[in-house]
């Protein structure tokens, strides 16, 4: 199972975070014909209680709940009839709003979260919304009760808008520890997701994801989205030391 991690889809933004609408459209093309795509909740259903990932299914997440996605994302989400799910900033859609000063290399024009009309229209349209904490602080440096206090906000807040429970979490910029996975868990989450650069040990609270960067042709698409990629990210590290063996053996011998 791969789960991808989109952040914005906009023409004009020159960032590693926002992939244009049209490689977006390519990218979904080449998905709906070469991949199982499936919501995340039926990914995470299908997890086994030892958190194994079953071979083969794709699911689509988009964090930070950039209004990019109504404009952009979603008509390219329904032609090809693909669910995906978006995490959002549960504090930009309460009445004091939230500016987004998390990102490192922001447009000048100040970039616009989905306000709440846009969420209700993509549930209505099939789009599914968990939780990026409420106020995308770094989870990590928070006290325990702060942590919890954060997390259990961003529920209320966004199953009041959306009128249905909100089990699922990507930590902000993917980071967590044994604390901030044991506060998800108190704040009624079922699993959570991170994003991770290095190896890490998965669980229903550490489920990886493969980030998708503006850059990401099809090639690295298809990387992304084969199970030896997950594996080799996010396996015990011995593979991967078997792997590398596997491949110095290779190119020495060759
Ligand atoms: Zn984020």
């Amino acid at each position: 199972m791969s789960i991808l991690c989109y952040h914005e889809v906009d023409p004009a933004w020159r960032s590693v975070l926002a992939v244009s609408p049209d490689r977006f459209a390519r990218h979904c093309a080449w998905l709906s014909r070469h991949r199982q795509v499936v919501s995340l909740q039926q990914a995470v259903t299908s997890l086994d209680d030892a958190g194994h990932r079953p071979r083969g299914l794709t699911a689509l997440t988009f964090d930070d709940g950039f209004a990019g996605l109504h404009e952009h994302a979603l008509p390219i989400l329904l032609r090809y009839q693909l669910p995906a799910t978006v995490f959002l900033v549960a504090q930009t859609l309460t009445s004091g709003g939230r500016p987004v000063d998390w990102v490192d290399d922001p447009p000048v024009k100040p970039l616009q979260t989905l306000d709440r009309d846009q969420v209700l229209e993509m549930l209505a349209a099939g789009v599914s919304f968990g939780s990026h904490s409420y106020a995308h602080q770094d989870l990590t440096t928070l006290t325990d009760e702060e942590c919890e206090r954060d997390l259990r906000r961003s529920r209320d807040v966004l199953e009041d808008l959306l009128g249905q429970p909100v089990r699922l979490l990507a930590y902000p910029r993917g980071r967590h520890n044994e604390r901030v996975r044991a506060a998800a868990a108190r704040a009624g989450f079922s699993h959570a997701f991170a994003l991770p650069e290095a190896p890490e040990p998965a669980g229903p609270y550490a489920l990886p994801r493969a980030g998708v960067w503006s850059n990401d042709g099809l090639l690295a698409l298809r990387a992304k989205t084969s199970d030896w990629y997950v594996s080799i990210r996010t396996g015990p590290v011995f593979p991967i030391i078997r792997t590398a063996a596997r491949i110095a053996g290779r190119r020495t011998s060759s």
